[in-house]
């Protein structure tokens, strides 16, 4: 159920009344809205999700003391995209948002932030934006030019000036946004998007982390030696830890006579760091090259080798991660937000961890189209543990209207959570998702598809510069490796899928239907 905007006002006055008289407001909302979201955090280094790889105790807290989204996903595994549709509560084809590599975020467009601060939320967003265009709605923002940098970063500030602040992004991104939650009105409510640089590429850790996890050697997941049969699309990405991870730029091996394509990058985001600074990360990775360089490992030694320094460098970053969300929790906690505070933990895609010998995203296999959510609730809403509905990355934005008592317009795509946060299980829930990913061809070439995800099933059609449409089983084949489009006895489930898929396409105004691939196809 829906509520109106007149229940917002109701509450700020009831607030206004509880604060002045100098009591605690005990009453339903209004509530406020802490976002925390990272870049390309991935379930698998997170250990309320798996426990394999690393401990993540902060967030398995926001899992613990409220719930879990065991199926969660994103409606586009890439960056801005992502950012887009959980602003807009659309899909790319009606955000306009398609890629990072050709588009700007339309800012004059209708965004949940907007809505809420028409409603008389206070909004903020601090950290990673990378949508091009800068952040409209919000009544204070701070954000990181572009991709960002974790070492001594730059701030675009509403002025518009870039300003340089001393320290490690994600310790400086938690002390901004805890700053202005401190600062703000304390009588209206107010929602926060904290968004995270950690953990993308090219994983560089906080310095005092520089030699965690050093000691540990992590499990090989099943499918690293993956040989992509039956799958031509994923043979011919540039993804893979062992072809396309670069020696420098990724795993950090230093050295004056080697070349790489993107060593001046590398120089240039530790360049950022002070003398004595620089020195103590060097310090921390010069017998790993000294190492390197003597045995200097071919084939197979050097895959497992590369899969370790980027399991290791990622869950330092993790590690920084997990105590700054702690930080955020505590202090929402020492101020007695927690009550009526929804605090939401989410990463913008998921992330391949070595599986299919991958690192990276875009694709709509399970490890990237998955992006975990746990959600710590306000008082009042009683569910706790796993949710295992299917939601996506577009249901936040309605979820945060209705939670604010602001009407869901009927454009956005997704479907509030509330009553599933509420212990609701609604018998006529999605039972399926759209995905489509369209940026190609361009860094790491996953060539363009879109597809159709159920409890059970997945179809996939690659297009553009091919035609190839892939059918999974997840119940039998939960790591995608036997493609079963085409084979006999699926003739059935496949007309199906592709009739739910015409179905999304045309519900989410999709043009790509209408390709002229796709109607060859679909007149076969
Ligand atoms: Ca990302």
């Amino acid at each position: 159920m829906k509520k109106s905007q007149a229940n917002i006002l109701y509450w700020l006055a009831t607030m206004a009344a509880f604060t002045s008289c100098g009591s605690k407001d005990k009453s339903q909302g209004p509530y406020n809205i802490v976002y925390i979201m990272t870049d390309d955090h991935t379930a698998q280094m997170m250990s309320c999700y798996d426990k394999r790889y690393v401990s993540t105790p902060n967030l398995d807290r926001i899992a613990r003391d409220g719930v879990r989204f065991t199926n969660s996903f994103v409606a586009n595994s890439l960056s801005g995209p992502s950012r887009a549709c959980m602003l807009t509560g659309k899909h790319s084809s009606e955000n306009r948002f398609f890629d990072n590599s050709t588009c700007v975020f339309d800012a004059a467009q209708q965004t949940f932030p907007k809505l809420l601060q028409k409603a008389g939320y206070q909004t903020a967003v601090v950290g990673k934006w990378h949508l091009g265009s800068l952040p409209t709605g919000f009544d204070y923002w701070e954000v990181i030019p572009g991709q960002g940098d974790y070492y001594n970063p730059s701030f675009i500030t509403m002025q518009q000036d870039t300003i340089v602040e001393r320290g490690y992004l994600t310790n400086i991104i938690t002390d901004k946004s805890l700053e202005w939650i401190d600062k703000r009105d304390k009588q209206r409510p107010f929602c926060i998007l904290i968004h995270h640089k950690a953990v993308h590429r090219n994983w560089l850790p906080e310095l005092k982390y520089l030699n965690e996890y050093e000691d540990t050697t992590f499990p090989m997941p099943d499918t690293f030696y993956d040989d992509y049969e039956g799958r031509v699309a994923a043979a011919e990405q540039e993804m893979h830890i062992l072809e396309d991870m670069d020696i420098i730029y990724d795993t950090k091996m230093l050295k004056d006579d080697v070349e790489t394509h993107y060593k001046g990058a590398y120089l240039s985001f530790i360049g950022r760091l002070t003398p004595e600074e620089r020195a103590q990360y060097d310090e921390a990775y010069a017998p790993i090259i000294k190492e390197f360089y003597e045995k200097q490992p071919q084939g197979k030694e050097l895959a497992e080798w590369k899969y370790q320094r980027y399991m290791r460098d990622y869950a330092k970053v993790v590690k920084s991660l997990d105590d700054n969300v702690g930080r955020v929790l505590d202090y929402l906690k020492e101020q007695g937000l927690d009550k009526n505070t929804l605090v939401v933990y989410t990463s913008d895609q998921g992330f391949y961890m070595g599986e299919h010998g991958w690192f990276d995203k875009r694709f709509m296999y399970e490890e990237s189209m998955r992006t975990p959510l746990v959600m710590d609730l306000p008082e009042g809403f009683d569910r706790k543990g796993d949710i295992v509905e299917m939601v996506q990355n577009i249901d936040y934005a309605p979820t945060f209207l209705e939670l604010a008592g602001v009407d869901v317009p009927d454009d956005m795509h997704g479907e509030s959570l509330v009553p599933l946060l509420k212990g609701e299980s609604p018998k006529d829930w999605r039972s399926s998702l759209y995905y489509h990913f369209y940026e190609y061809p361009a860094e790491h070439m996953v060539k363009r598809h879109y597809g159709v995800r159920t409890d059970r099933y997945k179809l996939i059609h690659f297009y553009n510069d091919i035609d190839e449409w892939e059918l999974y089983d997840l119940q039998n084949d939960p790591q995608e490796l036997n493609n079963l489009y085409g084979k006999e006895g699926y003739d059935e489930i496949t007309k199906e899928l592709r009739a739910e898929l015409n179905r999304l396409q045309e519900q989410y105004k999709d043009p790509t239907r209408f390709s002229p691939a796709n109607d060859r196809d679909a007149a076969r």
